[in-house]
């Protein structure tokens, strides 16, 4: 039997929710104000818990590395945030929702945490809105909805291309407010560095403060990881520049089973590279698929020409365009989900028709919606002999009030207008769908340690759908978590204190310093980026959209040399007791360096194609969905969850086995 207990209550699917919320413990408000609780990250799963938690009378200490909450990446989600509202009335539901999460995470996640989510879903918009966040609406004033990749409603909540950080300045002045109640304790600028056991019980933390460079020992009854994902391990990602894996990778090493390392997503529309000397990419919001129309020239000829600076996509005719997402997945066309996207594109370019210098860049072309907001606008406008300039005027009109944001974003780092030409995009690595194996509850396999937002491996399965990691940060904050962790720590409410002069916490620091005092005495000869960059390479080329049996075991070779050179060769300027940001990227990049090895292990165990992770040597051969991903369910619907045992390659895989009760498998057809 495995060791693992999903923890996941009896009962009927719609009813497990709110009969645990009825059954489990609760701490009495008078003993809530001896229980602490230490919350690491202040992005929105973080920021969300900690305010809550503050309100609820326990006393938070929260932990971000940035200057302010405000900076966490969560500020850069663009698209919006999913809700089964059914504003629209275009049919959706708590089940719809929940049933398009499962099925757009291929079959890969546990049934009783989604519904969960869906379930909650509204209660978030209901709160946003209370806190102020600006969600767009329509013209009767009611909240608007827009539609992501992977379903047939709109159920998607946003304001413009900022909906990430409309929902983060809500959720910091809900912090704010207990910040200056004295119930939150915030410490920004100061980085966990690992977390302290005692007797098998998470009880505090290590954490550097960034500005001095002292090491701090910080106790509570239990701690909260809300650290974000860990794309950054490719290096290049769309993900901000400091986002990265060590307070998982820390907690991993000291008992939390990683699950699913290797699922991944490389979202479908961000700008392309453009050489060598990139720190990041940068996202288009998937938005934009509701309104432009992904191609590629339907001639080599044309695209070859195009790729020489030749020819320009608007010299070409509508019949010479391959529109290949609407041709291959009619009924989904340019909103099929990510995963799907991002391998047609890589199809495309493959086979020789990309259309920039590289050959890694596809179309997104808005012309048609111009001309369809356009004429709309002529008849409200009364119109009746408008021009076709006229005509496409008012649709870019609409269009810029839509997304002028993101236009504007594009034109700065490109420098073309791309209401005059259509917008180049390619794939690029954007989310995490694996990380922090967590049960029911969202605690880790160490007692009193959670785990929550894009830092667990949660409710997505093998690919996440658009919109819904807001959705899944802000519920397990706002909502899941609150009632969660006073179950449990309702047994602490006679522990007082939890001291940090013991052993257990001299021991911890002692790990931590001796770490940092020798990246800063190696006398190596390479810079941190060096070794990062490496380390992007294979896993861009050999665990990145497409994987085999053959790169993979490759990739796990060529991480653990880089590993072994990087610990002779670092080279850390500067000095510990000062800020260090070559200090803090040699920690980080350290951490990546198993990670990156485990991630290609599990995609190696992985022997099927599923969301995210395309094997190739698990492809449909015949029918109607030939050269489409072949997933394995007999075989592999389980979650993958590795327990730490040194090197990378010895972890020991544990599997939970997933259920589906309430949702029929189904090879997933957007066709
Ligand atoms: C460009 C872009 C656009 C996106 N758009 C959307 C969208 O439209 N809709 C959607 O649903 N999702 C979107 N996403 C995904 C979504 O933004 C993230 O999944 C989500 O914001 C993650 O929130 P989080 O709170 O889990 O982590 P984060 O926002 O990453 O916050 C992490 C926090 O942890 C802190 N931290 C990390 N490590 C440490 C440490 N060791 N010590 C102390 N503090 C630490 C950081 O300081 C920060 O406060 C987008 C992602 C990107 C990259």
């Amino acid at each position: 039997m495995s060791v693992l207990d999903s923890k996941v209550p009896k009962g009927p699917i719609k009813d497990k929710w709110t009969t645990y919320k009825d059954k489990i413990n609760l701490v009495n408000p008078a003993n809530k104000r001896h229980i602490d609780i230490i919350v690491v990250g202040t992005g929105l799963a973080g920021g969300s818990a900690a305010a809550s938690l503050a309100e609820l009378g326990y006393n938070v200490k929260a932990f971000a590395y940035q200057d302010s909450p405000r900076r966490a990446h969560s500020i850069a989600a663009q698209g919006g945030i999913n809700a089964a509202k059914n504003y629209m009335g275009d049919g959706d539901s708590t089940y719809r929702l929940f049933y398009d999460t499962v099925k757009g995470g291929d079959y890969r996640s546990r049934e009783a945490n989604v519904h969960r989510l869906a379930e909650v879903s509204g209660n978030i918009i209901d709160q946003c809105v209370a806190q102020g966040v600006p969600f767009a609406r329509d013209y009767g004033g009611l909240l608007d909805n827009r539609s992501f990749g992977g379903v047939l409603v709109s159920r998607t909540f946003y304001a413009k291309g900022q909906t990430g950080q409309q929902l983060l300045l809500g959720c910091y002045s809900a912090m704010n407010r207990q910040i200056a109640r004295g119930k939150i304790e915030m410490f920004n600028r100061h980085e966990m560095l690992d977390v302290v056991k005692v007797d098998g019980k998470a009880r505090g933390i290590i954490a550097r403060d960034l500005i001095t460079g002292e090491i701090e020992r910080h106790s509570a009854h239990a701690v909260v990881i809300a650290t974000g994902g860990y794309g950054n391990v490719y290096f290049l990602s769309t993900n901000a520049m400091g986002s990265n894996a060590t307070a998982a990778w820390k907690i991993h090493k000291k008992g939390a089973f990683f699950a699913n390392p290797c699922f991944t997503q490389i979202h479908p529309t961000c700008i392309p590279r453009s050489g060598d000397y990139q720190s990041k990419l940068t996202l288009m919001s998937e938005s934009l698929r509701n309104d432009g129309r992904i191609w590629v020239p339907a001639k080599l000829d044309d695209a070859k020409a195009i790729q020489q600076g030749k020819l320009k996509p608007t010299e070409i005719a509508e019949e010479d365009r391959d529109y290949y997402l609407e041709r291959r997945y009619p009924a989904f066309g340019n909103l099929v989900p990510r995963d799907v996207a991002s391998r047609a594109a890589k199809e495309r370019c493959d086979a020789g028709y990309g259309v920039n210098a590289t050959g890694e860049a596809v179309y997104l072309d808005f012309a048609a919606a111009f001309v369809r907001y356009g004429s709309e606008q002529a008849k409200i406008k009364g119109l009746k002999n408008a021009s076709k300039e006229e005509i496409i005027k008012l649709g870019q009109g609409i269009i810029e009030e839509k997304y002028g944001n993101l236009f504007q974003m594009y034109e700065k780092i490109i420098a073309e207008n791309p209401y005059e030409t259509p917008m180049m995009i390619y794939p690029a690595t954007h989310y995490t769908m694996g990380g922090v194996w967590v049960d029911y509850n969202l605690m880790t396999t160490v007692e009193g340690l959670y785990c929550i937002g894009e830092a667990n491996f949660s409710d997505h399965g093998a690919n996440r759908l658009g919109a819904s990691a807001l959705m899944q940060g802000l519920a397990d904050g706002y909502f899941v978590l609150p009632y969660t962790i006073g179950d449990y720590l309702s047994d602490d409410i006679r522990t007082g204190p939890i001291s940090t002069e013991t052993k257990e916490f001299d021991e911890v620091e002692k790990e931590v310093k001796d770490k940092i005092n020798f990246f800063i005495n190696n006398k190596g000869t390479k810079s941190v980026d060096h070794f990062h960059k490496r380390l992007g390479k294979v896993m861009w080329d050999k665990v990145g959209m497409s994987r085999n049996e053959k790169d993979l075991k490759e990739a796990m070779v060529e991480i653990k040399a880089i590993r072994e050179e990087f610990w002779k060769e670092v080279k850390v300027p500067g000095d510990a007791n000062e800020m260090n940001p070559e200090l803090e990227k040699a920690g980080r990049v350290a951490d990546f360096l198993e990670l990156g090895e485990l991630f290609a292990k599990d995609a190696l165990i992985r022997n099927e194609s599923c969301g995210g992770h395309f094997r190739e040597e698990s492809v449909e051969e015949s029918g109607e969905q030939k050269g489409e991903a072949k997933r394995k369910d007999k075989e592999f619907a389980f979650v993958s969850a590795w327990e730490y045992k040194g090197e990378p390659a010895d972890a020991v895989l544990h599997k939970e086995e997933l259920e589906f009760k309430d949702i029929e498998l189904k090879q997933r057809s957007y066709k």
